[in-house]
């Protein structure tokens, strides 16, 4: 694993994070993305169902996934809970997975553009999110209170506001297709339904650009990779080590002084008081050890709380004793 992956651990996590936080404020159980898994066996009427969904809506058909709901609650009613399940192919997971009153809320967040391919390939992995998940929970649960969606945290197209989910439609949403606006949360659609604050994507992206001074970290390198479809590794992993730098410094107040190999030598403290101690990138922006079962901020944070070295307490200056945003 090259630096590359880290793009989704820091970008995205960067998205995933704030949309955690704002979900634990708002109430919501906030589950580990690990814990959403994939049936080991559907039904066979559940995976006919499934793929007659998915072909419909490829084909153009219109096939609400409100029908599909109610198809599976029919089809559901009477039988158990399966726990018979796996994980997910890689890519084939989600980033957030929520639950609040007996509603659950499985959501991927996408943070480059969409393209002409990607509309059929989400649609079609939304509807198997939905069965999936409903065929674990039988009838303890209805379909229709299992909410599945794909989130663009923020209009990334150069015409209309960055903050408006119908700036982001009229751009995208012909290549978002057969995805319908019930599935689609860009831009404000998603943060306002997450923080019940009409203006929350506007906020956090000022508050995000204070913490950070001149630009936002993630405005900054969201657009470098938007320039381009197609990048050499070599300059993804640039870009990438470019925006860990900044994370890092953002979250842990540490600052990179150099990379020696695998390792990168970073420091933290005030002037005549620096300590450098050494710490991989991946390691930085991949907290596997122990951290799978944190969610938000929290898995960052805790998974990286001491100085390696001088054992002091790591904490970013935006971060010490304030609010994240
Ligand atoms: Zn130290």
């Amino acid at each position: 694993m090259g630096v590359s992956n880290s793009i989704r651990t820091t970008l995205g996590q960067f998205w995933e994070i704030i949309a955690q936080e704002f979900a634990k404020k708002q109430g919501y159980t906030v589950l580990p993305k690990d814990d959403f898994k994939k049936a080991k066996v559907l039904l066979k009427d559940a995976e006919n169902i499934m793929q007659e969904c998915i072909e419909k809506r490829r084909n153009g058909k219109k096939y609400e996934l409100k029908k599909l709901s109610e198809r599976l609650d029919t089809l559901y009613k009477d039988k158990p809970i399966d726990n018979n399940i796996e994980t997910w192919e890689s890519g084939n997971g989600v980033d957030l997975y929520f639950k609040k009153d007996k509603e659950i809320w499985i959501f991927d967040i996408k943070t480059v553009a969409i393209n002409a391919k990607n509309g059929k390939t989400f649609d079609a992995q939304l509807i198997k999110w939905l069965v999936h998940q409903k065929h674990q929970l039988g009838d303890t649960m209805y379909a229709k209170d299992i909410n599945v969606g794909y989130i663009f945290p923020y209009n990334s197209s150069a015409n209309g506001d960055i903050t408006s989910d119908s700036d982001w439609n009229d751009e995208y949403g012909q290549r978002a297709k057969p995805m319908t606006e019930d599935e689609i949360y860009a831009a404000d659609k998603f943060w306002k339904f997450i923080t019940g604050n009409e203006n929350a994507l506007r906020l956090i992206l000022d508050g995000v650009k204070n913490a950070t001074g001149d630009g936002s970290i993630v405005r900054r390198h969201l657009d470098k990779l938007m320039i381009k479809k197609e990048f050499a590794p070599e300059e993804l992993n640039s870009i990438a080590e470019d925006a860990v730098k900044e994370f890092a410094n953002y979250l842990f107040g540490i600052e990179f002084i150099s990379k020696n190999g695998k390792d990168s030598i970073w420091s933290h403290g005030k002037n005549d008081e620096r300590c450098e101690f050494k710490k991989s990138m991946n390691v930085i922006c991949e907290r596997k050890t122990g951290s799978s079962k944190r969610t938000g901020l929290e898995k960052y944070v805790r998974g990286f709380i001491k100085c390696p070295k001088c054992k002091e307490e790591l904490k970013s200056n935006t971060l010490n004793g304030k609010r994240f945003l």
